[in-house]
């Protein structure tokens, strides 16, 4: 018979009765370093104080009251969030693909508002992900999410991620925007060549498409800045957030430049529960410890450290590990084996990873860790590697 929630996640074994920081704690009271983090998504680890009594103070006042009427704290993260970025203005929702849709929906609307309606079509790259949406499953265009689903909405061009050649040539007369994330996640966290990000700048002005940075994932400090396309020292026009955003509470947001955002004319797109004020008082909290003097350089210091103590264990177990890479604290360990084998060793020993695409263990650890966290989980790396070694050359 089929079990009462719907049968669509292989859940693991395991279930979790409380967080502590970079801790969680299952209902035998063992204790796992969470390097998972909710999928990059408890960006300050589990209870936070500040943020357990942001959430409670504002459980005791408002959750909830509907977008017809001023929701003064969604100003407000609106307003740190124009300031702290690109971006004039901004839209408030509950997910990573709601944010990608309401972009997506964004970018056909600018070019409808600008006598363009041809241009309704957006470039995306191979083994991107932009959520489970029918729109957003048609823009990752990955044969395992859209199996069975199919019509899906039209418009998508996918070309190699890092291809500019096949990029260029891909954009036509038809084309509104270019849709990349700066670092695949899912796709196995494959980072982007800051070089690639500006000459997607570039083309985008060329080509008068718009430039859309999927940062779901990479959002909100997880590569050491507030957002990754600062690295390139470039700007996209429109850029989806939401994992970190609400350390664990859903948020999610479309940011967006002013001609571009000016097409969101009232009526022409909302959301009943997006931006309501138990969600922004949460998000404003999130900001509150994550814009403050030192946090993010602290983030980079930290992944550096991360980067650095990994990339030993990967040169010690060769047959294990065939490389690193990511990017901050959105990391990878390339495979020898398979993925989930190490993952599921990791767990027994106490860590907490999760599986992308292309055979990689993902490690993306709460922006909180310390020095010991990374001794720790790059301990228990370093044992599990050498006891698979040692079961391998049996
Ligand atoms: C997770 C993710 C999404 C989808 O987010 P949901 O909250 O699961 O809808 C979209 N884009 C990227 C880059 C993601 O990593």
């Amino acid at each position: 018979m089929i079990s009462a929630v719907m049968p669509n996640y292989a859940r693991k074994d395991l279930a979790f009765v409380r967080g502590e920081g970079v801790y969680l704690v299952d209902g035998q009271g063992r204790r796992y370093l969470d390097f998972c983090a909710g999928i990059a998504v408890t960006a300050l680890g589990h209870c936070h104080p500040h943020l357990v009594e942001t959430l409670q103070a504002q459980a005791g006042k408002l959750w909830h009251c509907s977008n017809l009427y001023q929701i003064p704290e969604q100003d407000r993260l609106a307003e740190r969030l124009v300031d702290a970025t690109f971006a004039d203005s901004v839209f408030f929702c509950n997910s990573g693909a709601e944010a990608v849709e309401c972009g997506l929906k964004l970018v056909r609307k600018y070019q409808d508002d600008h006598g363009a309606p041809e241009r309704y079509r957006i470039v995306t790259c191979a083994g991107g992900f932009h959520g489970r949406t029918l729109a957003t499953i048609a823009a990752g265009a990955q044969a395992k999410h859209t199996a069975g689903f199919t019509p899906l909405p039209e418009g998508f061009d996918q070309v190699a991620f890092g291809n500019l050649n096949e990029l260029r040539a891909a954009i036509t007369p038809e084309t509104a925007a270019i849709l990349v994330e700066p670092v695949q996640g899912e796709g196995g966290v494959r980072p982007a060549t800051l070089d690639y990000l500006r000459e997607l700048r570039r083309i985008a002005d060329e080509f008068g498409v718009l430039l859309y940075f999927d940062e779901v994932q990479t959002g909100v400090g997880r590569t050491g800045k507030l957002f990754a396309y600062e690295w390139a020292g470039i700007e996209p026009d429109l850029l989806s957030v939401a994992k970190g955003l609400g350390g664990g509470f859903p948020v999610g947001a479309c940011l967006a430049k002013e001609h571009v955002a000016a097409s969101l004319t009232p009526g022409s797109h909302g959301s009943t529960f997006g931006g309501n004020p138990l969600a922004m008082a949460v998000g404003n909290a999130v900001l509150d410890v994550l814009l403050a003097d030192g946090f993010l350089d602290a983030v980079d210091a930290k992944a550096r450290i991360l980067w650095r103590r990994l990339e030993k264990v990967v040169v010690s177990h060769p047959r294990i590990f065939k490389g690193l890479r990511g990017a901050g604290m959105l990391l990878a360990l390339e495979c020898e084996v398979e993925n989930t084998r190490i993952i599921d060793r990791l767990e027994e020993s106490g860590l907490l990873a999760v599986a992308a695409g292309d055979n990689v263990v993902r490690l993306v650890p709460p922006l909180i860790i310390e020095e010991q966290h990374i001794d720790e989980a790059v301990s228990v790396i370093d044992r599990v590697s050498a006891e698979l070694e040692h079961v391998s050359s049996i």
